[in-house]
């Protein structure tokens, strides 16, 4: 962790952004954390050692880490945006229990892709795949 932080900041000033005992403890505690975060959430973890962090200062550095590549921004639903500091090919199951996200290793679905370019004529981007479901302890509540 401590070595895709440092690579980060590289990445940072190279887009000219300077760092801040903020920035760094946003961006860290991003990096930490599999839970895939909300602005709110992040601010609820940082504010007791950052008294003066408000939610907007963090919702404007996720923007500048999204905008430098650092970070994926999650728009599932109508939920606020959740971050992603896990850069690498992975996907999301979605409990629609409780609502966190868990990855989950795959390839990436090219053979769709392909398939969709073939029969619509698109050049195909991308794609977004999610699984919905009930995660471990919502499925064990509800039985
Ligand atoms: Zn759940
Ligand atoms: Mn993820």
């Amino acid at each position: 962790m401590a070595a895709s932080v440092h690579l980060a900041l590289e990445q940072l000033k190279m887009n000219g952004v300077r760092m801040t005992p903020q920035r760094h403890a946003i961006l860290s505690f991003l990096m930490d954390t599999k839970s895939h975060p909300t602005a709110d959430e992040i601010y609820k973890a940082l504010s007791p050692a950052y008294p003066s962090m408000s939610v907007a200062t963090i919702y404007n550095n996720l923007r500048l880490f999204v905008e430098a590549g650092l970070v994926r921004e999650l728009t599932y639903g109508d939920d606020s945006s959740r971050f992603d500091a896990d850069l690498s090919d992975h996907y999301h199951a979605i409990c629609k229990g409780c609502g966190q996200i868990v990855d989950f290793g795959h390839p990436p679905l090219l053979e769709v892709e392909k398939v969709a370019s073939k029969e619509t004529g698109f050049m195909v981007q991308g794609h977004r795949m999610e699984i919905y479901g009930l995660c471990t302890t919502c499925n064990t509540i509800t039985k």
